[in-house]
């Protein structure tokens, strides 16, 4: 790793003086008393630790592990320019592009029907998405996971896949739950499933939060017509109604 480039000298006793607080003699005892030197070995190219007696970035008989450590050094090393540490507003542009650019194929295959190939690229993308380094704004990780898993519960859905689609779906309502398409996709797996009222739940709860949603109140609509054929048909012996064919 490129050292910073060093304050000169003055300058930066200053710096410290004006923003460092004294230290905690306490604390400096209990972070020393917690201080282990390890062995760490440089790979060839100088960025990535590892152990060395087996050049290992995770090695469970050195008990170390530099998996964090060189995530970090080759955002470093591969931004010489970034300010250190880095401030949250920092995107990594190219992360962004591969995901994009991941999910764009995803769709392509998903326009076309080829159902599984896009469910293989939409995970891809959901990986590249979840590599975020964990100082990034978690909004950009939200945004970007909500939507390729919204599109993979469509492709699992199409594919037949109904319980994946339902848990994609909610995947999406926990990372983003005013958008209507969770609740949407999660609907449609449901109804699917022949879980009808619990469909209508999920339709009325994602319409709180987007009242005028043309595609949620669609789904709502059919719902209740199905719900109402129900109710018109005569009840089967055991007392039950038929679940197939709900949509
Ligand atoms: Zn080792």
């Amino acid at each position: 790793m490129a050292a910073p480039p060093q304050l000169q000298q003055p300058m930066q006793a200053q710096f410290q003086q004006q923003i460092l607080p004294r230290p905690d003699p306490v604390m400096q005892a209990v972070i020393e008393a917690d201080f282990r030197p390890v062995d760490l070995t440089l790979d060839s190219t100088n960025v990535t630790a590892l152990c060395t007696p087996h050049s290992r970035e995770k090695c469970d008989e050195c008990d170390v592990d530099y998996i964090q450590l060189n995530r970090l050094s080759k955002v470093l090393s591969a931004n010489p320019t970034l300010l250190c540490p880095p401030p949250p507003n920092v995107v990594n542009q190219k992360l962004s592009q591969i995901i994009n650019q991941t999910k764009e194929e995803g769709n392509a295959l998903f326009r076309t029907h080829q159902w599984e190939k896009a469910i293989g690229r939409y995970t891809q993308a959901a990986g590249f998405a979840t590599q975020r380094a964990p100082w990034e704004a978690q909004q950009f990780m939200r945004e970007e996971l909500s939507t390729v898993l919204s599109n993979r519960s469509a492709a699992y859905f199409e594919n037949g896949e109904l319980v994946a689609a339902l848990t994609d779906a909610e995947a999406v309502i926990q990372l983003k739950k005013p958008w209507s398409k969770g609740h949407f996709r999660k609907a449609k797996a449901l109804i699917a499933l022949g879980l009808i009222p619990q469909a209508k739940e999920a339709v009325q709860y994602g319409l709180q939060f987007d009242p005028t949603n043309q595609e949620m109140i669609g789904v709502l609509q059919d719902i209740e017509l199905v719900l109402r054929s129900y109710a018109n048909q005569p009840r089967r012996d055991d007392g039950s109604s038929p679940t197939e064919n709900t949509t």
